[in-house]
């Protein structure tokens, strides 16, 4: 049994999960493609007060679900409970404005008569997700499709098997139709052969290039639109007007909330030479206050990373990058707890032929670098294989606003954190992946752009 949940903050087994079957997947793709038929001649509006219904169970059981996601993968007890409230909001936000967001276009045309592009279902849909967010990653393609009429299939990460069930749970206990949504902890053969199926019409997947590239391979060979959330090596950059105490109080939450594993979690620190030095002293000051615990407990602040495996990975990257001249400015000490803990680290040095110049460090690990201009700045940020989001610092938001204009990535922030809200498109580009999730751009990710010409 592949999927089970092993506590990353004592190691103990808590679950496994019995693989899916042949016949549950076959039954899934049944239900999903009977309903997209039904769905069809159903108005959008029908489908809100099912996606209010998901917002409202959220919010009740916000701390049950809570503690189920802080189980599964070790991350703060509170941040699982803003992570559960953000799903509400993303499903009521899509509940609101689906319908008004999905009625037809009208194209002013050369041609005479009405030209309109309709929004419409595909069909079934298969997702893959990871496990730093395991509700709200299902959520950001969830709400926007289920509004539109695609029902879906999903595979989860294998450590986090809880929250999709409890996930399905939520989503079956507001009443909606069979079909609508099926967990099913499939393997990567199976999720091939489910992509190619002719009733599943899109995949939608976050999670690594290398995961990446393998379903989409898959989705290529059989001509199936497909979305890709991948990682992120994000920079922050600190432009020589900024407030360095503003700066570092941005650059130690971005770094270490949900243990550092967020994609858009900003991995390399762009600094201005005169500001250097300060800000990596104030950078290791709040690295330092930290403290490593059970992550149910209110008093902990840094929480383990997810599994052993991603510690020992990280853990890895640090070695590699040291072995190869980066020098340690502070943690890289052991913690002495049972879980899955790695003490925030700050490296400086790491040059570019460093092998870990252009590898994402998904934990609590910051790279700084000190830029003697702007445009050195820029060009660092930019020297990355991956391009998904970024933050600038500066005293003028519209000095910030210029260089944020010049940073190849899908998503930039001036002086602020890079939040993910219902409104705003989330997405990279570059080796970061293709497509938008969220807003209205996630919104007819999967949909039929059909041209009515009616002359
Ligand atoms: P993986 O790609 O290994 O896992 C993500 C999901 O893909 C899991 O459900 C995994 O299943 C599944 N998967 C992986 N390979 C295949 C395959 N060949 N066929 C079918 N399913 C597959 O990613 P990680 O667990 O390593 O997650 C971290 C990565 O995800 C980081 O690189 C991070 O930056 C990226 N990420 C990107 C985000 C974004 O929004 N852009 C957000 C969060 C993370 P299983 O668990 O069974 O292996």
């Amino acid at each position: 049994m592949a999927y089970k949940t092993v506590n990353p903050y004592n190691n103990e087994l808590v679950k496994t999960y019995p693989d899916a079957t042949a016949e549950e997947i076959e039954e899934a793709l049944a239900n999903g493609h009977a309903l997209y038929k039904k769905w069809r001649d159903e108005p959008v509006t029908s489908r809100a007060a099912i996606l209010h219904k998901i917002a409202d169970l959220l919010r009740e059981h916000e701390d049950e679900l809570a503690k189920i996601a802080t189980i599964d993968m070790g991350k703060l007890y509170n941040e699982s409970k803003g992570e559960v409230e953000l799903c509400a909001i993303i499903a009521d936000y899509f509940a609101d404005n689906g319908a008004d967001l999905l009625k037809p276009t009208p194209i002013n045309s050369r041609n005479t008569g009405d030209a309109q592009v309709y929004h419409q279902a595909t069909g079934v849909l298969m997702m893959v997700e990871p496990w730093n967010f395991p509700y709200y990653q299902i959520m950001r393609v969830f709400a926007p499709n289920f509004m539109v009429g695609n029902p879906m299939l999903l595979k989860h990460a294998s450590n986090t098997p809880a929250s999709a069930a409890a996930f399905e749970k939520i989503v079956n206990e507001a009443g909606a139709p069979k079909g609508t949504f099926k967990n099913l902890f499939a393997s990567y053969d199976q999720v091939s052969d489910i992509i190619a199926d002719p009733r599943v019409q899109g995949v939608a997947l976050t999670g690594s290039k290398r995961g990446g590239q393998s379903v989409a391979q898959t989705a290529g060979k059989y001509l199936k639109k497909n979305s890709m959330e991948l990682g992120g090596s994000d920079a922050f950059v600190v432009l020589s007007d900024a407030d360095v105490d503003k700066a570092v109080d941005l650059a130690w939450r971005v770094r270490i909330y949900n243990a550092g594993q967020v994609c858009t979690s900003d991995k390399r620190f762009i600094v201005a030479d005169n500001l250097y030095d300060e800000f990596l002293e104030k950078l290791k000051a709040n690295f330092s206050k930290l403290v490593p615990g059970d992550p149910m407990d209110p008093k902990t602040t840094l929480a383990p990373m997810n599994s052993k495996r991603a510690k020992e990975k990280l853990q890895g990257q640090i070695d590699k990058a040291v072995e190869n001249g980066a020098k340690v400015y502070y943690g890289n000490q052991p913690i002495d707890l049972p879980g899955q803990f790695i003490q925030p680290t700050i490296l400086t040095n790491v040059e570019k032929d460093n092998p870990e110049f252009y590898d994402e460090f998904f934990g609590p690990v910051a790279q700084v670098f000190k830029v003697h201009s702007d445009q050195e700045a820029i060009d660092l940020a930019n020297d990355s294989e991956l391009g998904l989001g970024g933050i600038v610092v500066s005293a003028d938001p519209q000095h910030g606003k210029s260089v944020a204009e010049k940073i190849e990535t899908g998503m930039v922030f001036v002086n602020s954190f890079l939040v993910s809200l219902p409104e705003l498109p989330f997405g990279g580009v570059k080796g970061s992946g293709y497509g938008r999730e969220l807003s209205n751009l996630g919104l007819n990710a999967f949909t039929n752009e059909k041209l009515i010409v009616t002359a």
